[in-house]
């Protein structure tokens, strides 16, 4: 019989889903992504944790739970803590399987490699032959299969550098062709990727962007050199892995000539989102002129008040857009008249 692994489709399941799914079904084994996060998904996840979480992590519990219904027979959810060398991730990520054990019931069989590439990567074979060893005892297979997952995540990867949607390219609609950045004005659209590609937590944000014909930059699609050439400028270095990424992103962009904007999606109850945000703030109002809003989420956020900062976010680049063009024209017939004059 088949066994069934499931995978809960939040967090950073946006950056890792596709390498684990595919070395998953190379051992053969049968993958369960949870739905996408829907209404019932966040009931459940608020239901089953603290108060104190922050919403992406409740709503991960609701994946977990939706992959319970669907009678998986184990569930993969790693303890992430740091995935680039001298970095960490969010301190929540490394005890989000206790918190996950002991806010559950009845949880099937858990797959729970500890990932910590503080120091190297040496480990990670180790943590292929782990997490393998639950579906075969064959170490070659185990080996041949996460080659042949890391071959199809890289090409994943260098999708979203050219602005393709995580939600799209995991869709797997590679031969239908992507919709990419988008084309027109340009902004920046900073935040951890499970807050801006999921599209129920998001309420759509890049899709709406997109259509009122805005080019949207996020940290997933920025080019990784000049990211961290940007991010470096800090007086210490930031350590924590998302936060490098979105400073380096927000620098970039506050320098772009061609980037009109600079939006941050938050959530509520986010320790390092309240500290970047501020940072970035902060930064974008003294060294820019560009627009800056925050936006942020929690359970209760209401869509009509999201369109409503959004559509006036929109307006404003517009508004700036048309006043550049006027007082340009008006620059160059001042110019001309004065040509004449001479
Ligand atoms: S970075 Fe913020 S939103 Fe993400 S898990 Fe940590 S506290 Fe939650």
């Amino acid at each position: 019989m088949t066994v069934r692994v499931g995978i809960p489709r939040g967090l950073l399941y946006y950056y890792y889903g596709p390498l684990w799914t595919d070395f998953f079904e190379s051992l053969g084994a049968e993958v369960i992504i949870s739905e996408e996060t829907n209404k019932k998904i966040v009931e459940m996840g608020v239901k089953s944790t603290v108060d104190e979480a922050c919403l992406p992590v409740k709503i991960y519990h609701g994946h977990v739970k939706n992959l319970m219904d669907q009678k998986v027979d184990y569930i993969f959810l790693p303890r992430l803590m740091s995935i680039y060398k001298n970095e960490y991730i969010c301190p929540k990520f490394c005890g989000l399987p206790e918190m996950v054990n002991h806010s559950i019931r009845n949880l099937p069989t858990m797959i729970q490699p500890t990932i910590d590439f503080r120091k190297s990567k040496k480990d990670l074979p180790r943590i292929v032959e782990e997490v393998g060893g639950y579906f075969t005892s064959d170490r070659r297979k185990t080996e041949w299969a996460f080659n042949k997952a890391l071959e199809r995540y890289r090409q994943y990867k260098t999708a979203l550098r050219q602005g393709v949607l995580p939600t799209d390219a995991l869709a797997r609609k590679n031969d239908e062709g992507f919709h990419t950045m988008g084309s027109g004005d340009k902004i920046a659209l900073l935040g951890h990727p499970y807050n801006l590609y999921d599209d129920f937590i998001s309420m759509n944000l890049v899709k709406k962007l997109r259509g009122y014909g805005l080019q949207v930059l996020t940290p997933e699609s920025m080019d990784v050199k000049t990211m961290n050439e940007k991010a470096a400028v800090m007086d210490k270095k930031m350590f924590w892995s998302f936060g490098r990424k979105i400073l380096g992103t927000a620098f970039h962009a506050m320098e772009q000539q061609d980037i009109q904007g600079i939006i941050y999606l938050s959530s509520f109850g986010c320790g390092l989102d309240s500290v970047l945000a501020d940072i970035v703030e902060r930064r974008v109002r003294r060294n820019s002129d560009k627009p800056f809003t925050l936006l942020t989420l929690d359970e209760h956020t209401g869509e009509a008040g999201m369109d409503t900062r959004i559509e006036a976010f929109v307006d404003m680049i517009k508004w700036r857009r048309n006043h550049e063009n006027n007082f340009s024209a008006y620059g160059q017939h001042i110019h001309s008249h004065q040509s004449i004059v001479r």
